[in-house]
């Protein structure tokens, strides 16, 4: 365990000074880009490890899996659980009651959903809108790959941030896979111009986070914009669930 503790920190600490080194680049602050371990498919024992080695913010893709573990470690207080998967329809309660974050809200129709339990629980949940950069068939969020039309998503976007319960805060994408962090560089700079797009239109929102970058492509991210950076598995290795089974 101590070994695992020690290993986890080791990397955690270099995937920070990464992050400082990609923000002082472009002239930006370290501190204005927050690091989500992905710690999803992971067991609690290596989720309490990653605490122990100094993770602040946990991110985690399936609501039910994600709800185990935040019940399994409520003591540990001061670290924050952020969902960053698709959520369905009938999981929306598990969002609305415990998570900080929620990274990948994809559908008016779940606002809706999440907007109504958060409520009940007397809460105003911080969101980001999930955007499909590469126009792939199998990615969630709204279509952002043709530019002729983000007009087009002015009507349901006005309706999510009109919302009482939820608290519009900036997008997330996550750009098609590829072994060179540069190819999702034009996607990384399409988000951000999607944002001073929205943030021009849509100025009762606060559009500041950009949740972008995975182990593959966060440095990138990071000199692109990001504020919010999601590592898993150049923190905690590689993942031995298969996802396509769980999706
Ligand atoms: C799994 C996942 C990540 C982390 O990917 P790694 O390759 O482990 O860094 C980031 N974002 C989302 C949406 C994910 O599903």
């Amino acid at each position: 365990m101590l070994d695992l503790v020690l290993s986890i920190r080791e990397r955690y600490q270099k995937t920070l000074d990464a992050i400082a080194s990609s923000a002082r680049k472009v002239g930006r602050t370290p501190e204005s880009v927050r690091l989500v371990v992905v710690t999803k498919t992971h067991p609690v024992e290596v989720v309490q490890a990653a605490v122990e080695a100094g993770a602040k913010i946990l991110g985690e893709n399936y609501a039910e899996e994600a709800v185990e573990k935040i019940l399994a470690l409520k003591s540990q207080s001061a670290v924050e659980w952020h969902m960053i998967g698709h959520v369905q329809s009938r999981k929306a309660q598990l969002v609305a009651e415990h998570f900080a974050l929620f990274h990948s809200l994809d559908s008016l129709k779940l606002a809706q959903r999440v907007d109504r339990f958060a409520a009940q629980f007397g809460r105003r949940l911080p969101v980001l809108l999930e955007f499909n950069a590469g126009g792939e068939e199998s990615k969630h969020g709204w279509p952002a790959s043709n530019e002729s039309r983000w007009s087009s998503l002015l009507t349901d976007l006005a309706a999510i941030v009109s919302l009482p319960n939820l608290e519009v805060r900036g997008l997330m994408t996550m750009p098609p896979l590829s072994t060179d962090p540069e190819t999702a560089r034009p996607y990384f700079r399409r988000l951000r111009r999607l944002r001073d797009f929205l943030a021009e239109r849509l100025p009762q929102a606060e559009w500041s986070e950009l949740s972008m970058g995975t182990s593959a492509d966060y440095k990138v991210a990071v000199e692109e914009g990001a504020t919010l950076v999601r590592v898993g598995q150049a923190i905690l290795g590689p993942r031995h669930e298969t996802e396509s089974k769980r999706a």
